[in-house]
This record gives C-alpha cells, sequence and structure tokens, in this order.
C-alpha cells in the first residue's frame, strides 16, 4: 500500500475520532459535572440524579451501538456469477468501440442470465471496469473504499465506511438514536441552561459553564440530525436510495435487494409503502427498530 493511501485511510477516521471525543466529554460533562456534583451533591436530589443517569445511559448505548455497527459492518462482495472469467474481459477489452463492448456485455449477461434490470442513463449493462463485473441493480462502485459496494446509498464520512446493503438500517437507526439520545440531553439540560442565564457571572461554576456547553451542542446535533433522518425516512419510505436509484419493476416484499439467482420478479407489484419499508427493516412487526436485531 501506497504512502499516499495509508494517509487517506488514517485521514478517514478524523471524523470518527472527533465524534467519539464528543461523545467522550459529553459523558463527561453529563454523567460527573451534572448529574453527580450539580444534581446529587449540590442539589441533593438523589432521586432524579439516579434517573437522569439511567435513562441517559439506555439511549447512549443504543445509540453507540447503532453508530458503531454502521462503522464496522463488512460490505460483501458481489457474488462471483457477475464476475467476468479472464476470457470474457479480453472479449469487451478487445472491442475498441463502446457499443460493441456493450454487445458482449449483452451476450454474457443473457448467456448467464444474471437478474440485473437497471441500465445506464444510454441503456446499457452497468459494468464496472475497475472491478470486472456486471453491476447488479444497485451496486455502485465507490471509489473511497476502491470496491463495488451492494445497493450503495452513500459514502458516509462520519463513519469512513459505505452505508449501503448490509449496514442501511443501521445507518438509519444510528441516525434515529442520535436523534433521541440528543434531544434527551437538550430537554435535561435546558433548566440548568435557563438557569445558567439567571444567576450573575460569579456565581458560575466551571460544571455550569460545561451544561450550557452542552445544551447548545445537543440541540445543534438534533437540528442537523432531524433533516438527515427525515431525508432518509422518505427515501425508505418510497424505495429509493441517496443515489437516486429506483426500483419499480421487481417484487420487494420477500426478496430484500439486490435480487439475485432465485429472486422472481413481479410485474404486478406496486412497490406499496409496507413493501420498501420491509426491504430495509424486515418483515418482524416489533423487532426492525431494534438496533440488535439483523434480517441480513
Ligand atoms: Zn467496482
Ligand atoms: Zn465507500
Amino acid at each position: 500500500m501506497g504512502v499516499l493511501k495509508t494517509c487517506l485511510k488514517i485521514v478517514g477516521w478524523l471524523p470518527v475520532v472527533f465524534i467519539t471525543a464528543v461523545i467522550l466529554w459529553s459523558y463527561f460533562a453529563y454523567v460527573v459535572e451534572l448529574c453527580i456534583f450539580t444534581v446529587a451533591v449540590d442539589s441533593k436530589s438523589y432521586g432524579l440524579a439516579a434517573l437522569f443517569l439511567v435513562c441517559y445511559h439506555v439511549f447512549l448505548i443504543m445509540f453507540l451501538w447503532a453508530y458503531y455497527q454502521t462503522i464496522f459492518t463488512d460490505h460483501p462482495g458481489v457474488p462471483a456469477e457477475f464476475y467476468l472469467t479472464s476470457g470474457e474481459v479480453q472479449r469487451v477489452e478487445a472491442e475498441d468501440r463502446s457499443d460493441l463492448q456493450q454487445e458482449v456485455l449483452k451476450e454474457i449477461t443473457r448467456d448467464k442470465a444474471l437478474p440485473v434490470y437497471t441500465r445506464t442513463y444510454g441503456g446499457g449493462i452497468r459494468f464496472c471496469h475497475i472491478c470486472k463485473i456486471i453491476k447488479p441493480d444497485r451496486c455502485h462502485h465507490c471509489s473511497v473504499c476502491d470496491q463495488c459496494i451492494l445497493k450503495m446509498d452513500h459514502h458516509c464520512p462520519w463513519v469512513n465506511n459505505c452505508v449501503g446493503y448490509r449496514n442501511y438500517k443501521f445507518f438509519v437507526l444510528f441516525l434515529m438514536y442520535a436523534l433521541l439520545f440528543c434531544l434527551y440531553v437538550a430537554v435535561t439540560t435546558l433548566p440548568f441552561f435557563i438557569q445558567f442565564w439567571k444567576k450573575g457571572l460569579s456565581e458560575q461554576t466551571a460544571a455550569d459553564f460545561q451544561t450550557v456547553f452542552l445544551c447548545l451542542l445537543a440541540a445543534m446535533f438534533c437540528l442537523s440530525v432531524i433533516a438527515l433522518l427525515c431525508v432518509h425516512i422518505r427515501l425508505t419510505l418510497s424505495n429509493q436510495s441517496t443515489l437516486g436509484d429506483q426500483f419499480q419493476f421487481s417484487c420487494t416484499f420477500s426478496h430484500p435487494f439486490p435480487l439475485f439467482g432465485g429472486g422472481h420478479v413481479c410485474y404486478q407489484c406496486d412497490d406499496s409503502v409496507l413493501h420498501a419499508h420491509q426491504t430495509e427493516f424486515g418483515q418482524s412487526e416489533y423487532f426492525g427498530y431494534v438496533v440488535v436485531y439483523k434480517y441480513h
């Protein structure tokens, strides 16, 4: 691996390190400064401090779990049948005109009965010249990860990973739990924030300053996360992705994308909201939103 690639890999982790540092500081500000010193020791409100701590840890654990699942989930390789053999690659590369290359690719797709339905804007077979594969539907090549990612949504720098087939559910849950966590922190620190402005500056302690900053930071994160979460809920419900893929031809009810050999195509299915939603969150009525529940 070249020096440049190593440097880029290290730089790629900086946003994750930044988020982790913010979480660690907010843990100290909320748990130690607010709950222990301000609420329990100074105000002698032990019950309230205990309640704050329990709720805080529940939200924090769910948020962290979803966040680190999004980061550390590997992307499965593209199934072997989509890879071109060396002979097939030679056949494609022997043609110097793109329309002739497309004819070869169409022939290979037909011979192998590959279940690909989406086409390029020009109507051609989607082919990755780097990985030498015929791209399955919704598969895209990520230049950062340097591989083709199944059902790629986007490459997210905040998780230093692609958001795709395996971790899209975790990504949406990460946004959802991040919102709940930040909302909880903002609401519970708000009374202390108001109190801060009523007292004189000379009466403030270091804990007061940290609580005020924590409240502002949590409110700011709430606003930025809610916008992103709304976008992804809308995309999920309409069975779309950030990259603009929209699948209109396949029944998504019993076959989460992408469809591989054996998956059937249902031309009657109208891609109802329920079907599209179930491709992301599984078909379980109760466990789809629980981060530990995986369906693929
Ligand atoms: Zn590729
Ligand atoms: Zn990527």
